[in-house]
């Protein structure tokens, strides 16, 4: 079982991924994590990808292309991909190597959401900056507020999380990822999810269309 979520930058793409992972025992890869680590190791390619990050942009899908899929064929069994791909380029590069490799996608979930609910999940969303575990004040605070459950260390705002960026983030996904939606619904694959609801309402809907999937399939 391979899954891909489509979804604008604060549709809950990486708590669902968690959810789905944990219920069908399967590994959970984020692009987003994949850049944030790469930015932290602090190397010549975290210091460039940490430019595009900062301001909203996306990563040259180059780079993107060449990050991603060694890390997509070194997972053990099937998976669920946050954030990647995220255009055309990435989608085709990722069809390419799968269908060499024999594990496709079996389904691409994308997750639509209202705008003004958009805002409002980034105004509240926290990050621990050494286990990137993310929280959110309102639906999903950690257990002493301002602090990691994991780790213990202080919970930051993503700096890409200011509303300037915000805003151009969902512009890109707009123009860039869009386009991503019919190349999938070609394919045959895509799913649509309301993804406006709380966490746990989301989940339910989620958790049911890969169950009903599957069974037909
Ligand atoms: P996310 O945590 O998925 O919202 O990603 C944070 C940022 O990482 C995005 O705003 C982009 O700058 C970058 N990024 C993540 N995934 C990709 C991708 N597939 N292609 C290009 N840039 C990406």
């Amino acid at each position: 079982m391979n899954i891909a979520l489509l979804g604008p930058p604060g549709a809950g793409k990486g708590t669902q991924a968690q959810r789905i992972c944990h219920e069908f025992n399967l590994a959970h890869l984020s692009s987003g994590d994949v850049l944030r680590a790469e930015k932290m190791a602090g190397t010549p390619q975290g210091l460039r990808i940490r430019d595009f990050i900062d301001k909203g942009m996306l990563v040259p899908d180059d780079l993107m292309i060449q990050l991603m899929l060694e890390k997509i064929l070194a997972l053990p069994g099937g998976f669920v991909l946050d954030g990647f791909p995220r255009t055309v380029p990435q989608a085709r590069a990722l069809t390419d190597l799968l269908h060499d490799a024999l594990r496709p996608l079996s389904l691409v979930l994308n997750f639509v959401v209202n705008p003004r609910v958009l805002s409002h999940r980034f105004e509240g969303r926290r990050i621990c900056p050494v286990c990137l575990s993310v929280y959110h004040v309102d639906s999903m605070p950690p257990r002493v507020a301002g602090v990691c459950d994991n780790d213990g260390h202080e919970l930051l705002i993503r700096e890409d999380d200011r509303p300037e960026v915000v805003r151009q983030r969902i512009e890109l996904y707009q123009t860039s990822t869009g386009p991503l939606i019919a190349y999938y619904a070609q394919l045959g694959i895509l799913k649509t999810i309301d993804a406006g609801g709380s966490v746990d309402d989301v989940s339910v809907v989620v958790l049911d269309k890969i169950r009903r999937h599957f069974a037909q399939s």
